[in-house]
């Protein structure tokens, strides 16, 4: 059975996940795994389909040092003890930078190209080379795919690319990317399916996890994002701050003494819902939470969606349907109910029996537009595109 194995690098761990390619059919999720720990604690955990156990391993800190020894011990593990040798490796890179505006096939200059944007994605874009870059060098003749969070918003005109700077420096790379774009193409897919009638109308997508952002979409396109030159910009998220005035950071820089390091690691990792409640970083804890502090956080996330709904509906010029997805979206009753209200105002109802039990539409007949619960899917995404950059085109089961 041909399979295609989907990559998910990050600076401590690496994801992944098996799909077979069953012919006309489609794809079929075949396994799902990880290696975490990575530099301290290694630790191998895969599970089927059905989510049983495969595998849980742990391994000496030394013998898995970075993420391209992790992937090294997944892949040994995959082809000697379960025989998958895949097709093709599909890649998560966070970065195309201005140039990709969707997957292309890898090789040595794609890796250089790619490689440059290092700079603009500091956080990720290394550790999802290191892989890419382990493979060419072990397995040359193995085909492998980049697929970009940035290439869905490539459709942005240049209103939303641009950020009210010297176009030397928009030249130089300084533009409004966005982010979360394999999750929001995957999201207008399915809705064009479930819901032909608006896929070409005007959405919002909220894409609500640990990283949080909206899109606005026009005819199934990206137009506008929350996110910009990285993925802090926006709404707040798990630990990082979202939209803050500059004007803060240069405060920091200036008046407190924080380096560039500093102030980076505070924004990314000490901001959001964990440094607003001074809790967790988790919607859960904070849910469960009865300190002031919790339900200030949980608040102010709801008070910034709304916000950030108003702008897009603004760059859309209306709002024909609003989806949620992701951890937060696609789970939590409390916050889905908290923002339809907020949207009031744009004449969205809740059907509060529905939202209750996750049902895919969420609004009552009397809202003035449909409000969707659509679960995403990054990893089929990025299955499908390779697939389709090898030449088949065939659908997710
Ligand atoms: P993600 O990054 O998409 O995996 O989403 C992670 C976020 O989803 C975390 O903040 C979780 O607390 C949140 N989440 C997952 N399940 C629930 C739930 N049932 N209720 C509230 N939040 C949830």
């Amino acid at each position: 059975m041909d399979t295609i194995l989907v990559v998910n690098a990050g600076s401590s761990s690496v994801k992944f996940q098996v799909f077979s390619v069953e012919g006309a059919s489609g794809l079929g999720r075949q396994m799902k795994g990880q290696v975490d720990g990575i530099g301290h604690q290694p630790r191998l955990r895969v599970s089927d389909a059905r989510g049983v156990s495969l595998v849980d391993r742990t391994y000496p800190a030394e013998t898995i040092s970075d993420v391209a020894a992790g992937m090294n011990i997944a892949g040994e593990w995959l082809r000697e003890e379960q025989a998958i040798s895949p097709i093709a490796v599909g890649h998560r890179v966070v970065h195309g930078g201005p140039d990709y505006s969707g997957p292309v096939l890898i090789d040595h200059d794609v890796v250089t190209r790619l490689a440059q944007f290092a700079s603009l994605a500091p956080l990720h874009q290394p550790h999802n080379l290191a892989p890419i870059r382990s493979i060419l060098n072990n397995f040359p003749n193995m085909p492998q795919v980049a697929c970009f969070d940035t290439a869905f918003h490539r459709t942005h005109g240049p209103l939303a690319d641009h950020y009210a700077i010297p176009d030397d420096l928009y030249k130089l790379g300084i533009r409004r990317y966005g982010f979360h774009g394999l999750s929001y193409e995957y999201i207008a897919n399915r809705l064009a399916e479930a819901a032909p009638e608006i896929s070409h109308g005007r959405v919002i997508i909220a894409h609500l996890g640990n990283g949080a952002s909206m899109c606005a979409l026009r005819d199934g396109l990206s137009c506008e994002s929350t996110m910009g030159f990285t993925a802090l910009d926006g709404l707040p998220m798990g630990t990082r701050s979202g939209q803050i005035d500059p004007g803060v950071v240069l405060y920091l820089l200036n008046e407190r003494g924080m380096s560039g390091p500093d102030v980076q690691k505070f924004l990314y990792n000490e901001c959001g819902l964990k440094g607003l409640s001074g809790i967790s970083s988790d919607m859960r804890d904070l849910e469960s939470n009865p300190d002031p502090r919790a339900a200030l956080a949980i608040e102010y996330f709801i008070y910034r969606i709304g916000l950030n709904a108003g702008m897009l509906a603004a760059a859309l010029q209306g709002l024909d349907a609003f989806v949620f997805t992701a951890g937060i979206g696609e789970n939590s009753v409390r916050i889905r109910s908290k923002v339809v209200e907020r949207l009031s105002w744009l004449g969205a109802k809740l059907d509060p029996e529905r939202n209750e039990r996750h049902a895919q539409c969420i609004s009552s007949a009397a809202s003035r537009f449909p409000i969707y619960i659509i679960p995403t899917d990054e990893e089929a995404m990025i299955a499908q595109h390779t697939l389709a950059t090898l030449g088949n085109t065939p659908e997710m089961n």
